[in-house]
């Protein structure tokens, strides 16, 4: 009997039939589109190097398509009633879930995310259509503002056609963060996946229109970043900017932007503490602090890629610590049992393998790892997950984000330490504390510079919740009705009840 894996290989020999048959397109207007150009980009394979598909890349006329029928598509899709939109999101959430097995082959193949954790893309995607679209009916809802001779009252109104923009670390779950709102509110969308990992956005843009999505409420340009991604950030019919990448593409984004006045919304990068102090139940903190940055091939912004440990515990459990990222199973990204896959291209692979020398020349120790992994010659990007040791807070490894599976560790010696170390960084996106002392971390929770802290646990979302990095790691707040803000225009109506005196001029 075939294994899993056996399976999986053959249904991804079987999925990616149709994008070798003929490139990548974009999807405008309800329908995959070819671009208007001739030009093309190779998608490559993070597991062996090789082309997995060719994909056309965006041009001006290929993103004024995009954003016209956005704008085209918006004022009927905003005037449907909320209920209505409810109804058409949750269809679109009930066609991923019947595609789940295709967007996770794909998915892993794609970006090389191990099959073990995109297995749960699709399930996390139709949530967030799901939360979303129960609360699109309430999404106008406003506040009542009641004064002596006025009432007033506040509404919600879509803001227009937007962009989506997002990075190619976990592609399919990321998009729907922000097309799911973005629909709810009435807004009409153009995403622009990254170019390292295209494939998935396709099956999403196919899903929604089956589901009843109309043409030109949610289109798909694929492209470059500094072509395509950059002529709709700057394109006058879009009125929004949703984008998750990193943080100098931020700074872009907005320079982009300035001149149509854009409004954005950023998720960027991130260098999140996890603090360990010498009272916390150490062996869930151990399994914490290895999910969080080897899990996802510590390609995810709220990886904890810097440990900070209390001195007097920091030499036992750094040892622990170094035995566990020593099993830590690499391999292919289909394989169930692979815990770590390559990573996403050669060009980031580069990128995480140069820390190694960084960090020696510095004065810190590969503890373990540092090195590529799987066999010479065959050109997948495999790296051993690494730990660094002997570290302080003002070394590159512990102020830049490496975002790969590699583990900074660094010692304090006591709490005003560990908040000062943590906040040393131009990032500020999540935090995580480790301890049994409540009021501690309490204390240190309040003092982090982050948008989100977990005390005594890995990272877990609930959708009602704000996500979002203070600092250099974002601008505004993602989840609930945080999401609505950004997608609506909030409007006051002013209302006399004819008991005020209206000023006369030339009376
Ligand atoms: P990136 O910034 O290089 O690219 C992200 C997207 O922006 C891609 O689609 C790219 O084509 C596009 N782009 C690039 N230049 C552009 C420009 N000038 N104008 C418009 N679009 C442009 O990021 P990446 O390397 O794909 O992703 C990794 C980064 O994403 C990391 O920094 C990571 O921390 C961050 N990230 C953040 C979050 C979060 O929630 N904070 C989540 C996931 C990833």
């Amino acid at each position: 009997m075939a294994s899993v894996f056996e399976t999986n290989l053959a249904t991804a020999e079987r999925l990616l039939t149709r994008f070798r048959d003929r490139p990548l397109g974009h999807f405008i207007d309800g329908r995959e589109v070819p671009g208007q150009s001739e030009r093309l980009f190779d998608n490559l394979s993070p597991i062996d190097g090789g082309i997995i598909n060719r994909v056309h890349a965006g041009n001006a006329a290929d993103v004024d398509a995009a954003a016209t029928a956005a704008q085209r598509a918006f004022p009927a899709w905003a005037a449907l009633p909320g209920t209505e939109r409810k109804r058409i999101l949750h269809r679109v959430a009930d066609g991923i879930l019947a595609r789940a097995e295709e967007i996770a082959v794909l998915e892993s193949l794609d970006s090389g995310q191990p099959i073990r954790f995109m297995s749960k893309a699709a399930e996390r995607a139709a949530e967030n259509f799901r939360f979303f679209a129960d609360r699109a009916p309430d999404a106008a809802n406003g506040l009542s503002l009641p004064a002596r001779d006025h009432l007033n009252f506040t509404v919600r109104q879509a803001l227009g056609p937007v962009a989506v923009i997002t990075p190619w670390n976990t592609p399919f779950m990321l998009s729907t963060w922000k097309i799911a709102p973005a629909l709810a509110a009435g807004c009409t969308v153009v995403h622009k996946p990254a170019e390292w990992s295209p494939l998935t956005a396709m099956l999403l843009a196919e899903i929604m229109a089956e589901a009843g999505v109309p043409a030109g409420v949610a289109n798909l340009v694929n492209g470059l970043g500094e072509e395509a991604g950059k002529l709709l950030t700057e394109h006058p019919a879009i009125k929004a900017v949703a984008f998750v990448g990193e943080s100098t593409t931020g700074s872009h984004i907005m320079a982009q932007g300035a001149p149509t006045l854009k409004r954005v919304h950023f998720e960027l990068g991130g260098k999140n503490p996890v603090i360990v102090f010498d009272d916390a139940d150490l062996d869930r903190a151990l399994d914490a602090v290895v999910f969080m940055i080897y899990s996802l091939n510590g390609q995810r912004c709220t990886s904890s890629s810097r440990l900070l440990v209390q001195s007097g515990i920091h030499d036992a459990f750094v040892e622990r610590l170094a035995e566990r990222v020593a099993r830590i199973r690499v391999g292919h990204p289909l394989d169930p049992a692979t815990e770590v896959g390559p990573l996403v291209h050669e060009r980031h692979l580069n990128k995480v393998l140069s820390y190694c020398a960084i960090a020696q020349d510095d004065g810190a120790t590969v503890k373990v790892g540092g090195v590529r992994a799987g066999e010479p010659g065959t050109g997948g990007n495999y790296v051993r997950p690494t730990l660094f040791t002997g570290a302080h807070n003002r070394m590159r490894i512990a102020q830049e984000e490496i975002f790969g599976p590699v583990l900074t560790a660094i010692p304090f010696n006591d709490e005003a330490e560990a908040v000062a170390v943590a906040n040393d960084v131009a990032y500020g996106l999540a935090g995580y504390v480790w301890t049994r002392d409540v009021s501690r971390a309490n204390r240190v929770a309040l003092k982090l510079d982050a948008g989100m802290v977990w005390i005594n646990s890995e990272n877990n979302r609930h959708l009602p919740t704000p996500f979002g990095g203070m600092k250099a790691s974002g601008i505004g707040r993602d989840g609930g009705d945080y999401s609505f803000d950004f997608y609506m225009e909030t409007k006051n109506i002013c209302v006399a009840l004819d008991t005020h005196t209206v000023p006369k001029l030339g009376a």
